[in-house]
């Protein structure tokens, strides 16, 4: 993948991360990054220049990731676990991807019957999980923080069995005003962002069903 990102990105199309397409120019810039636009997908990304190291990003996890017991995070994810379990059959298996260091969706999960293996690039690194095929896939507040979405999205939906969900949580663009004021972006870890039509894109790529459950959660189920 080129990380060789041109220095005038308003006059030529830059290499998109999602649909690999040569289809993205400046969005917007702000004092600390700059943010492109794919035509193609619809994604918006910050380029590799502006990402953090893995140890940057560690130390910048380890100060604010969510506690297990906070009762407010608990109700956030609600949002997304409520929906899912209403679909699950009992007794289903399924990964927690990027759960951080307190797992507080998968004990969620669990105490209604299901089984959540864990996967987090900093937290639980056991890539021995991501070789096998769950019922379904919980990414909650992970979209956003990906550095290579094809290849990572790509190989975390080849562990969805056919007939399984992928819950998705993320904000999502809704326009280039809005994102002009928008806090989600001002996140340093925060380096790519969906719009509903990307994810209609995706769902198109992977022939998945989309359904918008709410505003920041989504669901995609493999045919
Ligand atoms: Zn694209």
């Amino acid at each position: 993948m080129p990380d060789g990102y041109e220095k005038d990105p308003a006059m030529t199309n830059q290499y998109c991360p999602l649909c690999r397409r040569e289809t993205a120019q400046l969005y917007f810039k702000d004092r600390k990054r700059d943010y492109l636009h794919c035509s193609h997908c619809d994604l918006v990304f910050v380029p590799p220049a502006f990402h953090f190291s893995y140890a940057e990003e560690r130390a910048y996890y380890d100060l604010h990731e969510n506690d297990v017991g906070d009762a407010g995070y608990r109700r956030f994810l609600s949002r997304c676990a409520e929906p899912l379990l209403a679909r699950l059959p009992a007794a289903s298996r399924g990964l927690d991807f990027g759960c951080g260091p307190g797992p507080a969706l998968a004990a969620m999960l669990e105490a209604r019957g299901h089984s959540v293996a864990l996967y987090d690039r900093h937290y639980a690194n056991h890539p021995q999980v991501l070789k096998e095929q769950y019922d379904f896939i919980c990414a909650t507040e992970v979209l956003e923080h990906l550095h290579n979405p094809e290849d990572e999205l790509t190989r975390l939906w080849g562990c969805l069995k056919p007939g399984g969900v992928m819950a998705i949580m993320t904000k999502l663009v809704i326009s280039r005003e809005r994102f002009a004021n928008w806090h989600y972006k001002n996140d340093p870890t925060h380096i790519i962002f969906f719009s509903r039509d990307t994810l209609r894109w995706l769902a198109c790529h992977w022939q998945a069903q989309l359904e918008f459950v709410a505003d920041d959660v989504i669901f995609l189920t493999k045919p």
